[in-house]
């Protein structure tokens, strides 16, 4: 993509690394994903020919957002492939394994683990199919559950990637190569950790994805009382679109307290209908709670980060609730074979999402964000400099680190 410096529009097209004037400065090395070829390139004079531009000159902005909706949906998706694989390795090493005279998976805290991550595999599988069968009919807008469905399936993914490692115990954190070496079953756990954690940081990090999400959940509220918490707004035009304000709340706010979210709507989902009565009481909640937030810090929202991601995330557990919901209820109304299997995962999930979004909501007024915001900005300007300096014989900043390492 390169910007023209005239026009100011970004256009996109394809350059072939033996081109004239294109130079690969630096192969890049990573943790894991060891097959990538990333590079440090430099481009001096290169000519690009017509035929290698990508779409129309000057849109290459636009292709790079709508193709990044469905790009990004790549990550959730291989991240079922993981968790599957997880799932198998640990049911196979869980139930072989013996310590303490009975299979480790039959210990309460390891079979804990195991129960979460079938159910969380289910809902994983859940969420990527349902919105990628939207992106594939394509009449979508699917920004934000791709920005769900990439940041839910990410981090779960790397929560189990990481108890494959803790149920292998020490075999884990051993390399595969070493494992079949000494005639044990190569199971790659090492590498998928090093292969897994790099999906919560590229196609859009955790914490972007959150910015993203959150920025859509106060939007509407911007564009109806954007001016009364803008700072730069003069009182007179705050004023003038009170009226405007005064008739959009009146409407809006009641009715996110209105509304049935208990028996006996949803009765059709049977056992389900309780986590979808959930879903539709927390969803009301969620935006009354969005609603007060903005009240509350006014224009400072938008640097209240705890707060928004944690809006985000109970909007993340209401959306793979209901996505997990409605996949269980179609496996039984296909009369599928799994479908009893998959309705117990499905419900386990539903109680622990359950769980998890009361705590949010809890934590969203309760919580320590400010004096941690404190604590941090204390720790950037210096004032724990003392308890670095305990590591002895290491060098303490990163700056000895590198001087350290210059005169090596
Ligand atoms: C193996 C690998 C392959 C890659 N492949 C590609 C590729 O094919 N194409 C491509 O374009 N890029 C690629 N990238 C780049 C990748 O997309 C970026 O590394 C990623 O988007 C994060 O950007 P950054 O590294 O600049 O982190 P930074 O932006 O420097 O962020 C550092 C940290 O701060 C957080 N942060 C940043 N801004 C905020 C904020 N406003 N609020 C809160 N937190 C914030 C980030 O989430 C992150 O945790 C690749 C990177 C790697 C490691």
């Amino acid at each position: 993509m390169a910007k023209d410096s005239q026009t100011k529009k970004i256009s996109a097209f394809v350059v072939e690394t033996e081109w004239e004037g294109v130079k690969v400065e630096h192969r890049c090395h990573f943790m894991g994903l060891r097959a990538l070829a990333n590079a440090v390139i430099s481009f001096t004079h290169v000519r690009v020919p017509r035929e290698n531009l990508i779409g129309q000159e000057g849109k290459g902005l636009k292709i790079a957002l709508t193709t990044l909706n469905d790009g990004r949906l790549s990550i959730p998706n291989g991240s079922v492939g993981a968790a599957k694989r997880a799932l198998s390795i640990c049911r196979t090493w869980a139930s072989e394994r013996v310590q303490w005279g009975k299979p480790v998976g039959k210990h309460e805290a390891i079979a804990h683990k195991i129960a979460d991550m079938a159910a969380n595999t289910f809902a994983m599988e859940s969420i990527a199919r349902l919105t990628t069968s939207m992106s594939t009919q394509g009449n979508f807008d699917i920004r934000l559950e791709a920005a769900a469905c990439k940041l839910w399936n990410s981090t779960r993914g790397w929560e189990i990637v990481d108890d494959v490692m803790q149920i292998r115990g020490g075999r884990g954190y051993e390399t595969e190569i070493s494992l079949a070496a000494r005639g044990e079953e190569p199971v790659n756990a090492e590498r998928m950790m090093r292969d897994y954690r790099i999906n919560r940081i590229f196609e859009g990090s955790d914490e972007i994805m959150h910015l993203f999400m959150a920025r859509e959940a106060v939007d509407k509220h911007l564009q109806v009382a954007g001016a009364m918490i803008d700072p730069s707004v003069s009182l007179a035009q705050r004023l003038g679109t009170l009226p405007r304000i005064v008739v959009f709340y009146a409407w809006w706010y009641p009715t996110r307290w209105l509304g049935w979210g208990r028996w006996p709507r949803y009765s059709g989902f049977g056992r389900f209908a309780r986590h979808l009565r959930f879903v539709d009481r927390s969803s009301r909640k969620l935006a009354r709670q969005i609603f007060h937030g903005m009240l509350m810090h006014q224009a400072k929202l938008q640097h209240k980060q705890a707060f928004l991601f944690r809006i985000v995330d109970i909007a993340d557990e209401l959306f793979v609730m209901t996505a997990t919901v409605s996949r269980a209820r179609m496996m039984a109304e296909a009369g599928l074979p799994e479908a009893e299997k998959a309705a117990k995962v499905a419900d386990l999930f539903c109680r622990n999402a359950t769980r998890k979004v009361r705590k949010l909501f809890h934590d969203l007024w309760a919580n320590d964000d400010v004096g941690k915001y404190r604590v941090a900005l204390g720790v950037l300007e210096g004032d724990q400099v003392w308890m670095e300096q305990l590591l002895e014989g290491l060098p303490a900043t990163a700056s000895q680190k590198r001087a350290k390492l210059a005169t090596a």
